[in-house]
């Protein structure tokens, strides 16, 4: 068997004529280009638990491609999860490819923050807001992630989404938390929308590597101070 190439491309190594190897390495340069497969003609789906298989299928597929480029190193979404916290999400496809991915869940919310209140933390590489109001802690549904494929950015993929996502919970946008923490590209979401505050959802209860926690920690005293 030949030695250990790199596909000067990508950067992967593989072996040439391992099958599994050759396979992941072209689903790879297939989900750059085009967006994970998604077995689902044209359009925008809700997803939820409550779905059959293909649909959270599409949905898990869509969030790990999305979550390859965030570099968290857990499963945003996963198509067998026996979640509590009700996630639901809208991802639309073009071509069988899921292309783009909203993910919502209820999470606890104790904090509302103007939208001109942010900055870059030097721990985790991520935004946080500088300081918070605190209100009455309640449950609310949270946008926890949004992703589109790099060939869609720019167009207006998104709202296709957002309006299939607002028309099914219920209300508008302005009632959407977000999740911490926030990336360069949410709090332009948000500024966007010509918000002036959002509510914050309490941070992810997943383990997401030393930096990010820290992050979050900072964020959730700068937050909670006075
Ligand atoms: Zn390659």
């Amino acid at each position: 068997m030949d030695a250990e190439p790199t596909c000067k491309a990508c950067g992967f190594s593989y072996v040439i004529g391992l099958k599994e190897d050759e396979e992941r390495h072209a689903r790879f340069h297939d989900e750059e280009e085009y967006g994970p497969m998604s077995y689902m003609n044209d359009g925008i789906y809700i997803v939820s638990l409550e779905n059959t298989q293909p649909l959270r299928h599409m949905a898990e597929q869509a969030f790990r491609v999305g979550n390859r480029e965030a570099q968290y190193d857990f499963a945003l979404f996963m198509a067998d999860e026996k979640s509590t916290n009700q996630p639901i999400a809208a991802i639309e496809t073009i071509g069988g490819h899921a292309i783009a991915g909203v993910l919502t869940r209820n999470r606890s919310c104790e904090y509302r923050t103007s939208l001109e209140e942010f900055e870059l933390c030097a721990l985790g590489g991520r935004w946080r807001p500088k300081r918070g109001e605190a209100i009455e802690p309640h449950n609310r549904r949270a946008i926890e992630f949004i992703w589109v494929h790099k060939k869609y950015r720019g167009e207006k993929v998104l709202d296709g989404c957002l309006a299939k996502l607002t028309e099914h919970i219920g209300h508008p946008i302005s009632e959407f938390s977000h999740s911490l923490p926030f990336t360069e590209a949410a709090v332009k979401f948000w500024r966007k929308r010509s918000l002036g505050s959002i509510y914050i959802a309490q941070s992810w209860t997943e383990h997401l590597g030393d930096a990010q926690d820290a992050h979050l920690e900072a964020c959730v005293r700068l937050l909670s101070e006075r």
